[in-house]
């Protein structure tokens, strides 16, 4: 239907001290909502879509009518229950308990496919929460910004002395996620050459500064882009062409970039992934009329796709798979058995970071004062004076990164603790609730993460792909996240299924907590920035991986079966 008239009115989420519900905590999850929903947020707002395919904040403009209106009314201690999307009770807890749970997309496991979704999505009974779309804790491409930077640090790291630059990197998908691509390759000095089927994805980059230039033209992009490179300087540029196309002509011209990778939306066949051969006009209204087809041509190019990304890669570019499971969709559709033979990028790249508990938090001023994420940087830096990769992380992301609705910080911490037995995570949180308890930040501050954080998601394509003990489609991990955050007083606690690689391939969790200044916030941080880490390291010690059981003994960090 036609989007609600509030969210109209608002245009993202209120800001400011004065709030509209009963206290911070349904306040915190209202402005997120609607932050979720600011049009220099979300993709596609008007149709409630976040980002990620179709990825939803709610499940209908009536439900989301719905949410404001039981957000409002929800006592300090209630929990109000949101079911894909669409609130469905709310009942008396207590004052620690979180104020809102979510679960969203989840199927039992034999009807856990696509095809089953979408029966159910179009009968209006279930809606796809993406990650952080149904979870109300979007913040725009900022938020992934600092992985996708991460990411290529630790390539450069591994293959290249430490940076990009002379580097070349091709890629595709210019979308909420896939955005943040060309930026972190330019922050880390190098040249990216992007594919991107949707020109005004392409104009949206280049307009909020992820994006240098582009082009229709491949010819163009290769001779600016190797030019860059031959000059050690930073560049990049989308160019409006289909990827699998994309790289076949890379093929054709005999071009090899350094590294080769993706992000168009293939955990999606339907509603995510563009067939070669078609405008998006064109690929839109086929959609409509012939959906059988529109999948069979979506998987096709597909196919074509991964065998670039292949053949480009025994050319001699690096290649790992960003997270979109591309590699999964043509082995189990196509049958290429040989999809697998380039890497997915946490295997490659983060599980060290996550057997530590490290993993991409992130945190927003519910004030819309960009100072108060100023003296939370300055919070971070004073913190961990030791940490320099986060410091310029910090450096960059304040020259580069343009904030997108709530001024918003992202950042990687750990479990590693003090000598108060305190996480770095906790550390932090509760410097922050002190400055706001001091006036020295104007209102609370919400910290929430990604659901692709150290112990909070099975994916065995992505985040759990190749376990050491094989435990990869285990999926108690996630669920026992959620319960334990709820034990430790998350202010919101979501479970979800599909995220980022479809439907029936990953179960994943996602927490929020308010720092108000209050005591109850700072016992509440303390529990929660101990468990949602920690899960991570008896994830990854369970799996029987040397950094966590390490990282577990320096903390001391209960195992049981280890222990004994
Ligand atoms: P999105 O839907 O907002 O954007 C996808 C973009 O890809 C769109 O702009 C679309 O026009 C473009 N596209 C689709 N098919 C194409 C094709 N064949 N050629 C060229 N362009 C094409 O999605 P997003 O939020 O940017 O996420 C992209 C993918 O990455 C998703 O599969 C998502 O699940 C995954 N993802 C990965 C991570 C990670 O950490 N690695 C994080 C989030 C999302």
């Amino acid at each position: 239907g036609d989007p609600s008239a509030q969210w109209r009115d608002y245009q993202g989420a209120p800001t400011g001290t004065d709030i509209e519900c009963k206290g911070w905590r349904q306040e915190a999850a209202l402005r997120m909502l609607n932050n979720n929903l600011d049009p220099d947020v979300g993709e596609n707002p008007e149709e409630l879509v976040v980002y990620g395919g179709t990825g939803r904040a709610a499940r209908s403009w009536d439900a989301y009518d719905a949410i404001m209106a039981e957000l409002r009314e929800l006592d300090d201690d209630e929990t109000l229950l949101v079911q894909s999307g669409k609130p469905v009770g709310r009942f008396t807890t207590h004052e620690r308990a979180p104020r809102v749970l979510i679960a969203n997309s989840n199927l039992v496991g034999k009807w856990d496919d696509w095809e089953h979704f979408h029966e159910l999505e179009a009968k209006g009974l279930i809606m796809y929460g993406q990650m952080t779309a149904g979870s109300w804790a979007y913040i725009g491409t900022q938020g992934i910004i600092q992985g996708t930077y991460e990411t290529l640090a630790a390539l450069a790291d591994e293959h290249y002395d430490g940076d990009l630059s002379g580097k070349i990197v091709v890629t595709g998908g210019l979308g909420g996620m896939g955005g943040a691509q060309p930026l972190a390759v330019t922050m880390n000095h190098g040249v990216c050459i992007a594919a991107e089927v949707d020109e005004g994805r392409i104009d949206r980059r280049i307009e909020t500064g992820y994006c240098m230039e582009k082009t229709d033209d491949l010819d163009d992009a290769i001779e600016k882009a190797t030019e860059a490179a031959e000059n050690g300087e930073p560049y990049s540029v989308g160019v409006h062409i289909n990827a699998a196309d994309m790289l076949e002509g890379m093929l054709d011209r005999g071009f090899v970039p350094d590294v080769i990778t993706d992000q168009t939306s293939a955990h999606d066949e339907l509603e995510g992934y563009y067939p070669s051969g078609y405008s998006v006009e064109e690929a839109d209204h086929l959609r409509e009329e012939d959906p059988e087809t529109y999948v069979e041509e979506s998987l096709d190019t597909m196919a074509r796709h991964v065998r670039g990304i292949l053949d480009i890669q025994d050319a001699g570019a690096i290649a790992f798979e960003y997270g979109n499971n591309i590699r999964g969709q043509v082995k189990e559709h196509r049958d290429m058995q040989h999809a697998f033979d380039f890497p997915g990028f946490v295997p490659a790249y983060i599980r060290p970071l996550f057997c530590q508990g490290k993993g991409p938090f992130r945190w927003a001023a519910l004030s819309g004062n960009p100072e108060d994420i100023h003296r939370t940087d300055e919070a971070v830096v004073d913190l961990f004076p030791e940490k320099e990769q986060l410091h310029r992380w910090i450096d960059l992301a304040q020259e580069q990164v343009e904030f997108q609705g709530l001024p918003s910080r992202v950042c990687w911490l750990g479990y590693a603790t003090d000598d108060d037995g305190l996480t770095e995570r906790a550390r932090f949180a509760l410097r922050i609730n002190e400055l706001v308890a001091d006036g020295e930040i104007e209102a609370p501050i919400v910290v929430t993460r990604d659901h692709l954080d150290a112990g909070s998601v099975a994916s065995p394509n992505r985040e759990t792909e190749a376990m050491r003990d094989d435990s990869d489609a285990i999926a108690d991990w996630p669920i026992l996240n959620a319960l334990l955050n709820c034990a430790a007083g998350a202010d919101i606690v979501s479970v979800h299924d599909g995220g980022g690689v479809g439907i029936g391939n990953a179960l994943h969790a996602n927490n929020h907590v308010v720092l108000d200044g209050s005591e109850l916030a700072a016992e509440k941080a303390r529990r929660v920035f101990t468990t949602d880490p920690g899960m991570g390291v008896i994830r990854h010690a369970d799996a029987g991986y040397d950094e966590a059981i390490e990282q577990a003994e320096k903390s001391n960090v209960a195992v049981p079966m280890r222990d004994r």
